[in-house]
């Protein structure tokens, strides 16, 4: 069976050279491979059970430089690019999702508003916390009626004197009831021909007034917790605004969902591939009527199916994560992965429970639990709908201008 680690290679022509050799960088995917597979993999039903990431998992996983394997070098991450982060990806999703999502926020959705529009004090206040997994920072845009349109958010904050005042609810927010840092799109002005009027700003969740609810109760993915965030006239210094200008936030997010779709992809992908190796463990050993079921072809073809949908979800998320690197797509290419894989590893999942019959409906049967915490890929980061209106619109709109 081909993986992600037979295939990988970082090299480029045209990318800048990423911070972690080849040789440096295919230590940190066996390294991360063996914690998935020996450590995580094992305690997957503890894991379920509880609702909670087992602390010696946790501070392995800050050992391992896992809470900042996407931010640079100098700010004290691993400083992988997204080739390199998609490759390990791949590796993460081969595990419960919850794994990933413990520190994908301050990787990806939070962090990169950091790295690629914080100024150098804010890089320097926050970065190297985020990075060791001291600080938790939480990415806070979407609010109720502002979720697949967050230019529509309503959160509020107003200058007074050298401070801002923010007030505004924001739901389901990834990790919010351990932040320790929410990254907080709020409006400054309304949306005129200059601009949406979105800015970001970064909020210590100890500040006076920021009120986090209780856990959400989901569908999937125990383990990772979300919940509303409250913010009544929670009053941050001039220094909190991110970049310095109000009007990075909305550039800043766009940028850091359309990089995390790349990332989204590739995790969907190891999901994928643990369905399909659990199918295939199960079709070759159970029997009916004394028969391995997977002799039988109607098996076989569901197989194959997933198989397809599994290579065909690397080489894209391959080529997307180079395109990114390279600067040659950062927009179209991300929704096409995006899309592709996350509604690819939904089949390869439901294909799973198939193959597994009534065994594959049972609680604690690994296929069961994958089959519901895939469904979340779908539909946060950008709908599958989202990602069509950017593919769609977006082709359009380059043939349009010629
Ligand atoms: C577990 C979980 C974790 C999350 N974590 C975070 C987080 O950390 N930070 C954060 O900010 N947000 C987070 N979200 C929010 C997530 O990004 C949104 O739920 C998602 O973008 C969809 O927005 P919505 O829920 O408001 O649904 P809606 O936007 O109301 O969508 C409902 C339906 O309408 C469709 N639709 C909407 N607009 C259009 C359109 N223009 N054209 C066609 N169809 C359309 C959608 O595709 C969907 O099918 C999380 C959500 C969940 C469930």
């Amino acid at each position: 069976m081909v993986d992600a680690m037979t295939t990988s290679s970082t090299a480029t022509t045209s990318a800048p050279a990423p911070e972690v050799d080849d040789d440096d960088f295919r230590e940190i995917l066996a390294q991360t491979r063996a914690f998935v597979r020996n450590v995580v993999v094992p305690r997957e039903q503890e894991i379920a059970d509880t609702n909670a990431i087992p602390d010696d998992i946790r501070n392995a996983a800050k050992e391992m430089g896992l809470f900042g394997y996407a931010i640079p070098q100098a700010w004290g991450g691993l400083g992988l690019n997204l080739q390199q982060d998609a490759e390990l990806a791949m590796e993460l999703g081969y595990t419960t999702l919850s794994l990933r999502s413990m520190f994908g926020t301050n990787n990806g959705i939070a962090g990169q508003v950091l790295v690629n529009f914080g100024t150098d004090e804010q890089k320097a206040q926050w970065l190297e916390g985020i990075a060791s997994g001291e600080v938790v920072a939480s990415f806070a845009l979407t609010e109720p009626g502002a979720g697949s349109n967050p230019s529509g958010l309503r959160t509020k904050a107003v200058r007074d004197g050298d401070d801002w005042v923010i007030n505004g609810e924001k739901r389901f927010i990834t990790n919010a009831p351990l932040a320790n840092l929410f990254v907080v799109f709020a409006r400054t002005r309304p949306a005129d021909e200059n601009g949406t009027g979105i800015a970001v700003f970064l909020v210590p969740a100890d500040t006076p007034g920021v009120q986090v609810g209780t856990k959400d109760r989901k569908m999937g993915q125990e383990g990772a917790w979300t919940s509303d965030v409250a913010f009544t006239d929670v009053r941050v210094p001039a220094s909190a605004l991110v970049g310095g200008s109000e009007d990075v936030g909305y550039k800043a997010a766009m940028v850091s969902l359309a990089r995390g779709r790349v990332h989204i992809a590739a995790l969907s992908v190891g999901q994928a591939q643990r369905a399909l190796d659990e199918s295939v463990a199960y079709a070759a050993t159970a029997t009916q009527g004394g028969n391995p079921i997977g002799n039988f072809q109607l098996v076989q073809a569901m197989i194959a199916d997933q198989q397809t949908g599994v290579m065909a979800g690397r080489a894209l998320v391959r080529d997307a994560a180079r395109a990114w690197v390279e600067d040659t797509d950062r927009r179209i290419a991300p929704s096409v992965a995006k899309l592709y894989c996350t509604e690819m590893v939904g089949k390869v999942a439901d294909l799973a429970v198939q193959i597994h019959g009534g065994t594959g409906y049972m609680r604690e049967v690994p296929v069961e639990r994958i089959y519901r915490d895939v469904r979340l890929l779908r539909l946060y980061e950008g709908t599958s709908e989202i990602q069509r209106l950017i593919i769609g619109g977006g082709l359009v709109k380059q043939a349009q201008r010629g």
